[in-house]
């Protein structure tokens, strides 16, 4: 802009200059042209009065740079101080020979064939009827401006340079108060007048801008806020598989940190069914993978985002289905252990009354057959009856109603229950400690210190003893111990007997009759009320097993 305002600025100044110019030469033209003239005047007024006196003489006599010419009244050239007279045609056609003539001056311009140039004359009729005729050489404009040509030159160079500098300087000063304009804040800038609707139309405009920054500002902190929060890990991707957006669940799923500017999705995992299922979300297509990262399982769903029907990006949401995969494992284990575990007994009852069917038993031993198909059923109904437990904790045991619940009299009650079992096994079965409350369902309660007590009898010897013992703890819990003084668990089953269908001696589980549910229940039991299980044994000694319940208020 400073340089246009400048070339602006120059043209003006030029077009001016020439203008000027040429207007003066003009102006001198004229000036010269009129001073020839009255100079001419006087002259051949003097030359007129000169010849009145002395005739021929005077002309023979004068020097003068003008062509005198002197002409006879019937137009013959008498005296010419440049051309030979005699030779020179009449004169009385002239113009100002015959304005001479009749009015006795006469002036006249024209071009002089004699001369060959543009020329002025001057004519004076004498007292005797002659004419004398002065000429001169009209300089022409274009020999005026050459005889003018240096002084005109140095005028316009300086000119030219003066007006140079004060273009420059001009457009500078002009451009000086736009250039220190505050576009941010358009408000407090004083400027030119003409400036201020523009100046408002900017803050306005900046104001909405802000206005709209903010939003979305607020808009993204939302979005962010929320995505974070989510369990679920969220990817968007751009064409090229680059991440647009992700929020802190992916990178936790994923198990990577948070990446440093634009990087590849392929950058975060390079495992083969995460390649594929980005790979086919980009070419457009929708895909499924189950990842397994960090010894977590993860399902990756993959969705490509279209723009006018063709692939433009893909989101992918990851989730951690780590739990229900497990759930899923040991829902199948624990059908096909079911399976297993009913089979045997009926197996054995099929085959004992395959037997009796045929006949082939003598009548004494009926009673015996009898005997095994009822311990048999036994086990059957037992398992049924733990399978049933175990289902009902599993549906809905939190639905329970809880109420108050004395451990203290839940083991004495678990304890009368297996009083005859305690007897026939030969072991003593002791209930100590002090009344203590917990908020609890009752019947889950029930089957945990049961399940305890009848474990500790059946993994006992003859002799042995029980001691369950229930006690406020010192932060205002309570604690049930059941320990016994039988065969103990050897330290690498401890943490595996609370598994469905583990069983430390399987071959020995048939005769004490344990079906390998108990201790599932106990566990599950105490998830349910938030306890804590500690397990201590040691083989040929014994086992001790305590339930440590959380404080209620
Ligand atoms: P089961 O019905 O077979 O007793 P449990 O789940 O109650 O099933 O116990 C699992 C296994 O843990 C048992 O088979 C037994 O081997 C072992 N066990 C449980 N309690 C005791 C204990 N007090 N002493 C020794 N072994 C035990």
């Amino acid at each position: 802009m400073t340089a246009k305002l400048f070339r602006t600025s120059m043209a003006v100044a030029v077009s001016v200059m020439v203008l000027s110019i040429a207007l003066f030469m003009g102006m001198l033209y004229q000036y010269f042209s009129d001073q020839m003239m009255t100079e001419l005047e006087s002259e051949t007024w003097l030359v007129s009065h000169g010849v009145e006196l002395d005739g021929m003489d005077y002309l023979n006599g004068l020097h003068t740079t003008s062509r005198v010419t002197w002409v006879a009244a019937d137009g013959t050239v008498l005296y010419d101080n440049e051309a030979d007279a005699s030779t020179m045609e009449n004169h009385a056609d002239r113009e100002e020979i015959r304005e001479a003539l009749t009015s006795e001056t006469g002036t006249a311009q024209r071009f002089s064939s004699t001369l060959s140039e543009q020329t002025l004359y001057v004519t004076q009729r004498l007292s005797d009827g002659t004419v004398i005729r002065l000429a001169s050489a009209q300089k022409t404009v274009g020999l005026l401006l050459i005889s003018m040509i240096q002084p005109i030159l140095i005028i316009l160079v300086l000119s030219l340079l003066l007006s140079a500098v004060l273009a420059s300087r001009l457009s500078k000063g002009l451009i000086k108060p736009i250039l220190s304009l505050d576009l941010e804040h358009p408000e407090d800038c004083e400027t030119y007048d003409e400036l201020t609707p523009l100046l408002s139309r900017l803050k306005r405009q900046n104001d909405t801008i802000q206005q709209q920054m903010n939003l979305l500002k607020q808009r993204q902190t939302e979005f962010a806020a929320l995505t974070d929060n989510m369990s679920e890990g969220f990817l968007l991707l751009d064409r090229q598989g680059h991440v647009l957006s992700h929020n802190s669940g992916a990178l936790r799923l994923l198990g990577v940190e948070e990446p440093e500017g634009e990087v590849n999705v392929l950058v975060l995992n390079r495992e083969e069914p995460f390649r594929q299922a980005v790979d086919e979300a980009l070419s457009g297509k929708r895909s499924q993978q189950m990842l397994h990262l960090n010894g977590r399982y993860c399902k990756l769903l993959a969705n490509p985002v279209l723009a006018d029907g063709k692939p433009a990006g893909a989101v992918l949401v990851l989730l951690d289905v780590t739990e229900q995969e497990q759930r899923d494992e040991l829902r199948r284990e624990f059908t096909a252990n079911v399976s297993h575990e009913l089979k045997t007994p009926l197996t054995s009852i099929s085959g004992i009354a395959e037997i009796m069917q045929s006949g082939m038993v003598k009548p004494e031993d009926i009673q015996s057959f009898a005997g095994d198909i009822y311990q048999e059923a036994q086990r059957l109904i037992a398992l049924v009856e733990d399978i049933i437990r175990l289902s009902r904790l599993d549906e809905g045991a939190e639905s329970l109603e809880r109420e108050p619940v004395n451990l203290l009299s839940i083991a004495q009650d678990v304890a009368r229950r297996l009083d005859s079992a305690a007897q026939k096994a030969g072991v003593t079965l002791k209930v100590m400690g002090l009344s203590v409350e917990v908020r609890g369902i009752p019947s889950v309660l029930d089957e945990m210190v049961y399940n305890l007590c009848d474990n500790a009898i059946k993994y006992n010897h003859p002799g042995g003893t029980v001691n369950v013992t229930v006690a406020p703890t010192d932060d205002g819990s309570a604690e049930v111990t059941v320990e016994d003084t039988g065969i103990g668990i050897p330290v690498e089953d401890q943490s595996r007997v609370f598994e469905r269908f583990y069983r430390v001696d399987k071959s020995h589980s048939k005769e004490i009759g344990g079906t390998g549910l108990g201790l599932s229940i106990v566990k599950h039991g105490a998830s349910l009320h938030g306890a804590q299980i500690h397990m201590d044994s040691q083989v040929g000694r014994g086992t001790s097993v305590q339930l440590l319940f959380p404080h209620h208020e």
